[in-house]
């Protein structure tokens, strides 16, 4: 007997006749002999109802009234999963993240999860000898008893978390697609699903842009070592034979676990990326001080920082990225210190996009960032800015080059199918 978390998010649940299949996929493992612990996204949608619904109340909404509300979600999905397997005859009953409970850190909206007792799970479960269909995205501050939520895509978040708590033998992430591609098979209809990813690829991938799983449920899940596989909720329960061979999927593992490493492993992209260029600032000890105090006390997040070394030692200019989401922030931050910084004026872009190249292997190869920008030159790819680390490397471009970079850089680095 295996203990399982099966995760399920929001296209696998959009409707009630979906609800049916996941049930399916659940009672297969049951039936196997399995200990289960479900999670579940909202229906494909609602999410992103429910917040346009908190913009139109409130522009500056209150985080803690928006997580009462875009918590919501995962409750209805909880309780239909619980009430359709009740119908098919496997016992099971529905929890939220208060119930549990899921405790956090008071961070609303984008909460990280602090302690979930795995011992007293096991027990419960076992004496109730139910399912526990578990409702992803929620926790509950402790101190203050509220309800927070984990930032978009948290359910992945929620499942790693209790896969970690109650030592489970995998954390299985069915989703839309059958795996973790070399890049997003919706865009290059040529990606390869992957058989393993290490959790440190993976880690970059969804950080960079890749959204198959939260950047947080990777570091949860690299720290406490849970095997986690992602795979298509579309299979047909009927056709899998728990007990048999792996079906089709991405296990997402350490990297001792990968035998054949390619130098690259996958591309991300991002279109939520802003460009703000300083022009004429003072080349003088102090001034990056001056330019990301202000921004860091916003809690923004910089990246990809580019200087230029002065021609004349007397002004240079600097620029960086960050997300699109703290873009006017940012903005506002610096224009408010402009006396402060002493310099010229500001250059800003948001028609940009960060396309990255990733891959264990580059720690042992050199040159592969430089046949990428051969391969950009000749299709006449401007590079604005470039940022590069052991295991990847990103550039900035247009955005409406990403897809011809992405195609690119794919084949490039042998990745086509
Ligand atoms: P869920 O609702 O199941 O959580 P998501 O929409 O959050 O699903 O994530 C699945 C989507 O991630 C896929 O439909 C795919 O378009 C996208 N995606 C982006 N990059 C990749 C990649 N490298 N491999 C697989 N899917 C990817
Ligand atoms: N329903 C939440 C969202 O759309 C959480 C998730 O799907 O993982 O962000
Ligand atoms: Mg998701």
């Amino acid at each position: 007997m295996s203990r399982l978390v099966m995760k399920f998010g929001g296209t696998s649940l959009a409707d009630i006749e979906r609800i049916r299949n996941v049930a399916r996929h659940v009672q297969r493992e049951v039936d196997a002999g399995h200990e289960v612990a479900v999670v579940v996204s909202a229906m494909s949608g609602t999410t992103n109802q429910l917040v346009d619904w908190c913009r139109e109340a409130a522009p500056l909404h209150d985080a803690r009234e928006y997580d009462a509300v875009v918590a919501s979600g995962e409750q209805v999905t909880a309780g239909l999963l619980a009430l359709v397997l009740e119908g098919m005859g496997v016992n099971a009953r529905s929890w939220q993240g208060w119930q549990l409970p899921i405790l956090t850190s008071n961070a609303h909206a984008a909460a990280r999860i602090e302690d979930i007792n795995g011992a007293e799970l096991i027990k419960r479960f076992r004496e109730r000898k139910e399912v526990a269909v578990v409702t992803g995205f929620q926790g509950m501050h402790k101190e203050t008893g509220r309800v927070t939520t984990l930032g978009r895509g948290g359910s992945d978040t929620s499942a790693v978390a209790i896969a970690a708590a109650i030592r489970a033998d995998r954390c299985d992430i069915y989703t839309d697609v059958d795996g973790v591609y070399t890049t997003d098979p919706r865009v290059v209809p040529r990606a390869r699903r992957l058989e393993k990813i290490a959790y440190e690829e993976m880690l970059e991938m969804a950080s960079l842009g890749a959204k198959v799983m939260q950047v947080r449920s990777i570091e949860l899940g690299m720290v406490h070592n849970v095997r986690i596989f992602v795979r298509s909720s579309f299979d047909r329960p009927q056709d899998i034979d728990p007990l048999a061979n792996q079906p089709p999927g991405t296990m997402i593992c350490d990297e001792s676990e990968i035998m054949e490493q390619q130098v690259v492993t996958g591309i991300a992209f991002s279109k939520d990326e802003a460009q703000i260029s300083i022009r004429q600032v003072p080349d003088k000890p102090g001034v990056a001080a001056a330019i990301f105090g202000p921004l860091a006390e916003a809690n923004i997040n910089v990246d990809m920082i580019v200087q230029i070394i002065s021609a004349d030692g007397a002004t240079t200019d600097l620029t960086f990225t960050v997300p699109t989401s703290d873009y006017e922030r940012a903005n506002a931050a610096l224009v408010k210190s402009k006396g402060a910084i002493g310099y010229d004026h500001l250059d800003t872009s948001t028609d940009i996009a960060k396309v990255s190249v990733i891959g264990i292997g580059m720690r042992s190869h050199a040159g592969v960032a430089a046949q990428a920008f051969k391969a950009l030159a000749a299709r006449q790819i401007n590079i604005r800015a470039i940022t590069t680390s052991e295991i990847k490397f990103s550039l900035l471009i247009d955005a409406e080059y990403t897809e011809l970079a992405v195609r690119t850089l794919h084949s490039l680095y042998g990745l086509d199918k």
